[in-house]
């Protein structure tokens, strides 16, 4: 047979005798090892490395089967075969249930005991060769297995000083870290850790060692540098299973998660876009109103040392900016205010926008502070280049008890705001508890106006317009006062702005139209002519597809001359609904009707739409023009418009006129009629009656009088 190195044999006897046969048949294959009893058997076997024993069962002492027995427990030596020999046939059964291999009988046959000896060893070689191949096989199974699994499997040491010192690995381990085991030792040395991204290095090895100390399984997303620089997210667990020399030893599995993390990150990430869109204004990035709100809260109460004030600001007239610059243009104002806030109350308090062109600031209660940041606001509007047609109004409330809400503090500032609003004088003011009582009074005129009309309380006053060339009355315009019971007279801008936001204007409107035809019929029949009267037309109105229908039928009820009751109509309405507006004016027009533009060069109409708006005579308003301009401004915008109002066969009538020197100036640019102070107040219908009956008025002038 194959067996070419020499086995070791050890034959166990107390028969000398027996041994020495055994020996001789033996010698030539084997080194044989004798033992003459259990014990001593053993002890061979303790010693020496044997591959097989031939045993005698029956021997004083440890017999043969106290050695099978004592081979078998023994993990070292229950693999070597063993071979019984025997007279007894009683014992070879016993000796194989007990786990001998074979038996021989005594008295020996040597031919039959070396060809049962052979193939004991012989099956047994075989058995071991072929265990260990399928021992080989499992472990190269077991290894493919782990190379073809996606993560990263490895078994590391963790060193005293700090270092992962690799055992071992699978194939996609390196994968992972995207480089071969030399790449990764030319780099790194045996120390794994360098493969973890710096910056979380730290960390693993933090909780690697938490891990060692108490036993508990480590479980850590980190990155990991690839050497084209890109990171990936991985996600790793182990733990440890054996120390040695004191160093634990872990088992590790790596997986990567870096699409995982990604989309976590884009997650938090859209997260934190959703917070900012919910608490930013999207044009301008300021806080919106809810955010000012809540960062105003923190803010004051983050600094409850020093006294603050919070102030609203807009634009004045913005839907007018918008309407003749264009949205965009309207957008750069809102980001260049925007600008000018981030750039200047930064660090000082706290911003944002509320909506459209109103804004909110929170600063400290000092005026130089205020004034610095109003500064930086207005200056900020010269990158527009239209600058000078933006009027910013302020309301400012000083805070006084922190734990009141922010927006009543607004709604204070904004009461404040509202009282300039249309002050051409005073562009700021400060909120005063008055101005709360005056809130309180407009909303009881607001639900008053119904009974008041019932009642007649309102009534038409009116204020002579007269030539400036001769000083002759020319006409007059009807201006609406409430003779309140309790409140004595009662001037319209206290209830007008909030009629129109009822819509009760429109009835308002209606009943001051249908006085003036009255007043002008009873002066008919008293035999004074009456010169024309005009009426406001509320913007409001236009929106009432009867208008044109319902004057119609008022100056047919008193069977007037249309051109006997002219309508004015503010310049701003345009703005809010042209296309509309313009219609129904152009109808109005033809229907005779004398349209007036009121309030002419306060917004921001161009001298050119006039020639496309159906109008016959324009009204300037003094008091806008003197708002924070020089005398000489003045004259240069009035001395523009009055010609070029000419030049369109336009009237010009120069309103809220004071003082004799600007009719002087009016006078030399060659201004029509005048209206004002300086000449007669509105007044009651009697006075006015009056006044006509002395002025010699006759029908001259409305003949003279330009229309297009
Ligand atoms: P408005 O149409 O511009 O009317 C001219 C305003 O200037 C009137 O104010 C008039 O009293 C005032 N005024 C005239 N001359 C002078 C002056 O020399 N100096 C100054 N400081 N003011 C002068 P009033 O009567 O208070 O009316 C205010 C506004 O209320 C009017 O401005 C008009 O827009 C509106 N309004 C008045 N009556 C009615 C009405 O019956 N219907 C509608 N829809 N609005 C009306
Ligand atoms: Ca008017
Ligand atoms: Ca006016």
């Amino acid at each position: 047979m194959m067996l070419e190195t020499l086995r070791t044999m050890l034959i166990v006897d107390d028969s000398k005798i027996d041994r020495t046969l055994l020996a001789n048949i033996f010698k030539d294959q084997y080194a044989i090892k004798q033992a003459c009893d259990g014990r001593e058997a053993l002890d061979v076997l303790h010693q020496t490395k044997v591959d097989i024993v031939v045993l005698d069962i029956s021997m004083t002492g440890m017999d043969g089967f106290a050695v099978i027995e004592a081979m078998r427990a023994d993990p070292a030596l229950s693999d070597i075969p063993i071979v019984v020999a025997t007279s007894e046939p009683a014992h070879e059964e016993a000796a194989l249930t007990d786990g001998a291999d074979d038996f021989i009988a005594k008295p020996f046959n040597p031919v039959v005991v070396k060809k049962r000896v052979e193939n004991i060893i012989v099956k047994h070689m075989l058995e071991r060769e072929r265990l260990q191949m399928a021992l080989q096989e499992t472990e190269l199974e077991l290894r493919s297995l782990a190379d073809s699994v996606p993560g990263g499997i490895c078994v590391f040491r963790l060193t005293g000083d700090g270092r992962l010192v690799l055992g071992y690995f699978n194939d996609s381990f390196y994968q992972l870290f995207g480089r071969t085991r030399a790449e990764t030792a030319a780099e790194f040395g045996d120390d794994i850790l360098q493969l973890v991204y710096k910056e979380d290095r730290k960390q693993v090895l933090a909780a690697l060692r938490t891990s060692a100390a108490t036993g508990e399984r480590f479980d850590t997303a980190f990155r990991v540098a690839l050497p084209d620089g890109s990171l990936r997210w991985v996600s790793a667990s182990a733990v440890e299973y054996k120390r040695v020399e004191d160093e634990p030893i872990f088992r590790s599995v790596i997986i990567d998660i870096t699409e995982s993390k990604e989309n976590e990150l884009l997650a938090q990430q859209r997260a934190k876009e959703l917070q900012h869109a919910a608490e930013h204004d999207h044009l301008t990035g300021l806080y919106n109103r809810t955010a000012f709100y809540r960062k105003t809260k923190e803010y004051l109460e983050q600094h409850s040392d020093i006294d603050h004030v919070i102030v609203l600001f807009d634009i004045e007239r913005f839907k007018i900016i918008n309407e003749l610059y264009g949205g965009d243009k309207g957008d750069e104002v809102l980001l260049a205010i925007a600008d000018a806030l981030s750039k200047h109350v930064d660090g000082v308090g706290v911003y944002g926008r509320m909506e459209n062109d109103h804004f909110a600031l929170c600063v400290p209660a000092d005026e130089r502070v205020v004034y610095s940041c109003m500064s930086s606001i207005e200056n900020s509007l010269a990158v527009t280049g239209i600058d000078r047609q933006i009027m910013l109004y302020y309301g400012v409330y000083q805070v006084v008890d922190r734990s009141m809400p922010v927006d009543i503090m607004c709604d204070r500032a904004n009461l404040a705001l509202r009282s300039v609003k249309g002050d051409y004088n005073k562009r700021y003011a400060l909120y005063d508890a008055s101005m709360h009582q005056s809130v309180l009074n407009e909303h009881e005129l607001r639900s008053e106006g119904d009974q008041a009309l019932k009642n007649r309380q309102f009534e038409a006053f009116l204020q002579p317009i007269f030539n400036l060339s001769d000083g002759s009355l020319a006409s007059a315009e009807a201006l609406v006062r409430w003779r309140h019971p309790e409140k004595g007279l009662v001037p319209p801008d206290q209830f007008i702005p909030f009629f129109e936001n009822s819509g009760f204007i429109v009835r308002l409107d209606s009943y001051i139209r249908e006085s003036v035809c009255e007043l002008i019929t009873n002066m008919g029949k008293q035999g004074i002519e009456c010169p024309p009267v005009s009426v406001n037309v509320s913007r409001l109105e236009f929106y009432d597809p009867k208008l044109c229908q319902n004057l119609r039928d008022l100056v047919n009820y008193y069977d007037l001359e249309p051109a006997r009751m002219r309508l004015e109509i503010t310049e701003s309405a345009y703005a809010d609904n042209a296309a509309q507006l313009l219609e129904a004016m152009d109808e109005l027009q033809g229907m005779g009707f004398v349209m007036l533009m009121d309030d002419f060069g306060a917004g921001f109409s161009s001298l050119s739409m006039l020639r496309d708006v159906p109008v016959d005579m324009i009204k300037l308003d003094m008091r806008f023009l003197s708002h924070g301009a020089t005398l000489d401004r003045e004259r240069g915008i009035l001395s523009a418009i009055v010609p070029m109002a000419k030049s369109l066969s336009l009237p010009v009538i120069a309103e809220g006129v004071e003082t004799a020197e600007q009719a002087e100036f009016l006078k030399s640019i060659g201004c029509d009629y005048v209206q004002g102070y300086h000449y007669a107040r509105p007044m009651p219908q009697d006075e006015f009656v009056e006044v006509v009956a002395r002025s010699g008025y006759t029908a001259r002038s409305l003949v003279s009088e330009g229309g297009r």
